[in-house]
Parts: C-alpha cells; structure tokens; sequence
C-alpha cells in the first residue's frame, strides 16, 4: 500500500497537470478574443475621430468657397457701382453688395470657428492613434504567445498522458479505482488531501483523531475523509517500512 499511495500522489500531480492545460484549452481562447477586441475598440475609436476630422475639413472647404463665391460677387457689384444711372439702380447695388459683405463675415466667421475645431478634432486623432497603437504593441505579441500556447496544448496534453499511462500500471486497482471516481466528480480534478503536520484534511479542514492521524502517518490502507470524501495521504516520509 505505501509504495501505491506515493505512486498515487504523483499520479495526482500528473492529472492535476492535464487538468491545468485543459483548463487553458477553454481559458486561452476567451483571452485571445478579449485582446482582439481592445484592438478593433481602438480601432473604432481612431476611425471615429478621423471621420470627424474628415467631415470638418470638408466643411471647412465648403466655408471656403462660399467666402470666394461672395467676394466674386462683391468684385462684380463694385464694378456696376461704376455704371450705374439712377439712384433707385444705386440703392440695389448698395443692398446687394451688404448682404455680400454680410455673407463674407458670416463664412469668415464659420471658416474660423471650423479651423479651431479642426485643431481639436486633430488632437483627439492623434490620441486616439495612440492608444489604438499601444493596444496593438501591447495586445499583438500577448495574442501571439496564446496562439502558440493553444496549438501546443494537445501535444503538451499527449505528452503528459504518456507519463500518465506508464505510471498508471505500476498502482493497484483497489486505489486506482476510488482514486479515478473521486477525481472525476471534483471540478478541480483533486482527489486527494495531502496531511501535514498540523492534522487536518487539507481539502476540507476536518481536525483528525489521533488514531486516524496515525494510520495515515503509516500509509498501510486506503484512508478516506468521511467529511469529504478525499483519500487522505500522508504528505512525507511514512513511518511504516513495507
Ligand atoms: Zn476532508
């Protein structure tokens, strides 16, 4: 029994190891989806900002060409000005050639406010390529080493079960047995509670009688928790020679 149960504790070391890349078999995946989408965020956010951008250059543009279309039309009702033979042709022109003014200064006015805002829509680009280029430095070679780790995983697991299989034989069925049922119920894959010195099940804290303390200690049966239902192993030399 002594030789089974040193046996079983490192085939629990084994399967613990199984458990850990399987659990990074569903893990790994959901990580990889998370960085990417902090990605495309930036992404989004930069592209964002540019079509702002874009949109206020081109009303910028449209500020731009109103200001030269009332300025040509200034010219040309200044040159009537020159021309003209009655005062009521007079007044007209002085009409129109305000309210050309008028649109002029209203244009200015717009181009001004645009170009500002034009300064400020570049600066929240600027920022937010930035932060859409630490993402990608910081999430590129992170999403990377996942991929790795994920197309190893089956070939890490394989190699793990090797060990496992050679080990496998070398234990008794009578262990083996409780050991794989207790191990397949338990979401951590745990199956055995490893006492120490300070006499409790180390799975579920039951304080141990002395007698049972001592029966562990020598490791000659198969012992388990009757609060949990751990195979309870002594975690050090055994006291028993067998
Ligand atoms: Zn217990």
């Amino acid at each position: 029994m002594l030789q089974d149960l040193v046996l079983l504790m490192q085939l629990q070391e084994i399967d613990l190891r199984i458990k850990e890349q399987e659990l990074a078999q569903e893990n790994f995946p959901v990580e990889v989806t998370q960085l990417e989408q902090e990605i495309t965020k930036m992404k989004a956010a930069l592209d964002h900002a540019n079509e702002k951008l874009r949109k206020a250059t081109a009303e910028k543009t449209t500020f731009e060409e109103q200001i030269q279309k009332a300025k040509d039309g200034l010219d040309k009702s200044q040159d009537r000005l020159n021309n003209i033979k009655t005062n009521r042709e007079y007044d007209a022109v002085h009409a129109e050639i305000e309210a050309q003014k008028h649109m002029v200064n209203t244009a200015e006015t717009r181009k001004k406010n645009i170009i500002e805002e034009i300064e400020r829509l570049q600066e929240a680009v600027n920022e937010a390529q930035s932060m859409y280029e630490a993402a990608v430095s910081n999430n590129e070679p992170k999403i990377k080493e996942l991929k790795e780790k994920i197309t190893a995983i089956d070939s890490t697991i394989a190699t793990i079960v090797k060990e496992r299989d050679v080990l496998v034989p070398q234990i008794g069925k009578h262990i083996l047995r409780p050991y794989d049922l207790i191990r397949k119920k338990r979401k951590n894959g745990k199956a055995l509670s490893l006492i120490n010195n300070n006499r409790n099940c180390s799975v579920c804290f039951k304080v141990l009688e002395p007698q049972l303390y001592n029966e562990i200690k020598r490791g000659l049966k198969l012992i388990i928790c009757e609060n949990c239902g751990s195979i309870m192993v002594w975690n050090g030399d055994y006291t028993s020679k067998s």
